[in-house]
């Protein structure tokens, strides 16, 4: 193909839409049609990333292979499409303007007066660029809502592209909403009429309107939609309200978003293959039978904290033909009362990461029942921390054991800040973040789980296994199974003489994908379908 194309993605009418998921699934769109495609995301917040963000304000926060940590739709994107995500997928207004002011100390405008354009907005557009020329296709999400003052810069930079470039090569979807109102017992087009003149007053002329609605957009609202918004009927094509996210780009193929895409871009389809996808699709509809896991955490009343993890968990639970149902528990509640009480019913614990001391007492004990009733247990990154804890207090009788994160006076640390582990130096950022290799101890659950040696997985987090409890723990049956072999950091342990007890530093749900099942939650769930809950 001769020149990269360009599709930019924005939202109007209010947030939480799905522009994320929408943007997912026109990149498994293309790819069906046999096309390579990058995706970024620029989100106008002015937090550099959102590293640093509360899981209420944010959601989760996903980590890339280079260690980036991003928005969580950047997780749709590599969950939706084949893409691995980078630190070039995710720029926030924070982090272009602290290039900017960089260069502007560093004297690199040469005496110029520094300005939200050209400056800001050149800034913006070299972000798009550096994604690279590999893809056929580039999509690019843009965050918030047209009408946020902070979006500007962003709009205005992707209208210079639209004009710079060949009319063919750039194309604008906008995401909008069509709300039916009851009373009225009509669909109404005003929000999505204003979002779009707010859109051309910038100099934007959408190509496409993908419209949310609950049920599909009879051919007349069609019509009075496309007169307002200055396109053609066929651009206006229904997002309806579905059952499963995974099934929006079949549906939007269907409402034909695919092949006005392609018309739009004067491509051709080089094959059509959603075979697979729909095959999965098939399955996910046919689940009858239900398996419980209990998530004890703290983030639980703000289900967006965990997104990866529960896509993964339902990624499994498909493998495993079941349902997975969710009993998310707040491991406050599990000090309240007698844990039997609210673990009962169910048949598998995971006990997700997290940071800071709340709730890691409630953790400690939902990890302690599942390791004397021999339910499935998985605990990720502060879940392998508490459960190496518990075994710490419980088993070897270190009384008062714990991180030093939650203790730091403990006498029996058994994880601690990197830079303070001997012989490790600090290694400058203060946390252990992307991809790193492990290496799996042959014998051991997790070898005859990954069934190969050696693995990579993606960290997010500060504190790390002590070696000076390496031998106490093994002596009384807790298996380290795996390791980093740069650093001899831990990263697996597991409990001997236990149907499925494991604990790893590292965040498996950011690698699974629908048709690619994380191996260590299929295993998870398969035990955990045949387990009898106590209830
Ligand atoms: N708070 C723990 C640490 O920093 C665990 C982090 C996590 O679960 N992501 O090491």
């Amino acid at each position: 193909m001769s020149k990269t194309r360009f599709i930019f993605v924005t939202g109007g009418v209010l947030s939480s839409l799905g522009k994320g998921i929408a943007a997912a699934s026109i990149g498994n769109i293309l790819e069906s049609y046999g096309y390579k495609i990058s995706i970024l995301k620029l989100d106008p917040y002015l937090n550099v990333d959102p590293g640093t963000m509360s899981p209420f304000q944010h959601g989760e926060v996903f980590v890339t292979d280079d260690g980036a940590e991003t928005d969580l739709d950047l997780g749709h994107y590599e969950r939706f499409t084949t893409t691995l995500t980078s630190q070039k997928s995710n720029w926030t207004a924070g982090r272009i303007y602290e290039k900017i002011i960089q260069k502007e100390r560093r004297g690199d405008f040469l005496g110029k007066t520094v300005q939200v354009i050209p400056h800001v907005t050149d800034e913006i557009k070299a972000a798009i660029f550096a994604i690279g020329k590999s893809a056929d296709i580039i999509l690019v999400e843009i965050g918030g809502t047209v009408g946020d003052i902070e979006s500007l810069p962003f709009l205005e930079a992707i209208r210079q592209i639209g004009l710079e470039l060949d009319e063919a090569q750039t194309l604008f979807v906008h995401l909008t909403l069509v709300p039916f109102i009851k009373t009225a017992g009509e669909l109404k087009t005003k929000p999505t009429q204003h979002s779009v003149k707010a859109l051309q007053e910038i100099g934007i002329q959408p190509d496409i309107l993908l419209c949310r609605a609950e049920t599909p957009l009879p051919a007349d609202i069609k019509k009075k939609i496309a007169l307002f918004a200055n396109l053609k009927e066929e651009a206006v094509v229904s997002a309806v309200d579905v059952e499963t996210i995974y099934e929006i780009p079949l549906i939007y193929k269907k409402e034909g978003l695919g092949a006005i895409i392609l018309k739009k871009l004067k491509l051709k389809s080089r094959q059509d293959d959603s075979i697979e996808w729909g095959k999965w699709i098939k399955r996910v509809k046919g689940l009858s039978r239900e398996t419980t896991i209990g998530i004890v955490g703290k983030y639980i009343m703000h289900s967006d904290a965990y997104k990866s993890l529960f896509e993964a968990l339902f990624h499994a639970g498909v493998a495993n033909n079941v349902k997975v149902k969710l009993d998310l528990i707040d491991s406050d509640d599990l000090m309240a009362g007698d844990p039997e009480a609210l673990l009962k019913n169910i048949q598998g614990i995971l006990v997700p990461g997290g940071f800071g001391i709340r709730g890691i007492e409630g953790m400690i004990r939902a990890v302690e029942y599942a390791r004397i009733n021999g339910i499935p247990y998985l605990g990720i990154c502060l879940g392998m921390q508490v459960a190496t804890i518990e075994f710490s207090r419980n088993v070897l009788g270190l009384k008062g054991a714990n991180s030093a994160e939650f203790d730091p006076l403990t006498s029996h640390k058994i994880f601690l800040k990197l830079k303070e582990l001997k012989n490790i130096e600090n290694m400058g950022h203060n946390m252990r973040l992307g991809a790193y290799s492990c290496i799996l101890r042959k014998n051991s659950l997790a070898y005859k789980i990954y069934q190969q040696e050696k693995i990579s997985e993606r960290h997010r987090h500060r504190y790390e296994f002590n070696p000076e409890f390496e031998y106490m723990l093994e002596n009384k049956g807790m298996r380290i199974s795996g390791k980093n072999p740069e650093r001899n950091l831990v990263e697996i342990v597991e409990l001997s003489g236990h149907p499925w007890f494991l604990g790893c530093q590292f965040h498996p749900e950011f690698k699974s994908r629908p048709l690619q099942p994380h191996p260590l939650f299929v295993s998870f769930i398969k035990i955990a379908k045949t387990t009898k809950s106590n209830a």
